[in-house]
């Protein structure tokens, strides 16, 4: 039957890695809203627009062919045609991605593509920001991931292998950007199930999740 699951969480939380993993052992789909933000900052940048030229980023957004895959083991990107899921985790993108996400037509738009998606979902666990407080409040179940600012930095740095104290200025940095911004801000729907995933195990919360899906 039909069955949404919305996970939101700071980077380095644990969301991606749960969600897939959660999303394929339900025989779900998967959508990582976050990559859908990081497309678009990849078009904003490829035009040579200014990330806080909230007018030309909401053009550039509203002009492109934007395309995501729904498959957890394996989603693919793309802009106008092109593959863009490496680039969308390069420094560049991920230094200009909160500047994009702060747009409100931007959200609005890719908010409306994401509740489309949703609906022809039968099954579907998205991650993101914003899931459980607007773009699915009638999600069966609503998680917020936590985890200490050492935990995550570290997770990043291990998956980036970059510098651990550049990748925890980064994190700071983009959650400050994240929970402050005025659209949508990233925060913990009340009716959310919070899990600090610092001392668990990925299959530990993914356990976890199952068990409250059953309840
Ligand atoms: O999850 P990920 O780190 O890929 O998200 C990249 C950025 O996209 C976040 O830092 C945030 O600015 C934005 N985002 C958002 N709303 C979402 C998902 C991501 O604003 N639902």
């Amino acid at each position: 039957g039909r069955c949404v699951v919305a996970v939101d969480g700071p980077s380095g939380s644990g969301k991606s890695t749960v969600s897939r993993r959660l999303a394929a052992g339900l025989d779900a789909r998967y959508l990582d809203t976050g990559a859908m933000y990081r497309a678009v900052t990849w078009a904003v940048l490829r035009s040579g627009v200014d990330p806080a030229d909230a007018e030309a980023v909401a053009k550039v957004a509203g002009e492109i062919d934007l395309r995501i895959g729904t498959d957890p083991q394996g989603y693919g990107v793309t802009v106008d045609g092109v593959a863009v899921d490496a680039d969308i985790r390069g420094p560049e993108v991920t230094g200009a991605v909160s500047a994009v996400a702060a747009v409100p037509a931007v959200r609005a738009l890719l908010v409306a593509r994401q509740r489309e998606m949703i609906t022809h979902a039968g099954r579907i666990v998205v991650e993101g920001r914003d899931i459980g407080s607007v773009v699915a409040p009638e999600a069966e179940l609503k998680v917020y991931l936590t985890a200490s600012e050492v935990a995550r930095a570290r997770r990043r740095s291990a998956e980036d292998a970059a510098d651990e104290a550049a990748t925890a200025a980064d994190l700071a940095r983009r959650d400050r950007l994240d929970s402050t911004r005025t659209a949508d801000p990233l925060q913990q729907s009340a009716d959310a199930v919070v899990l600090d995933t610092t001392e668990l195990g990925i299959d530990e919360v993914v356990a976890r999740l199952r068990e409250l899906l059953t309840e």
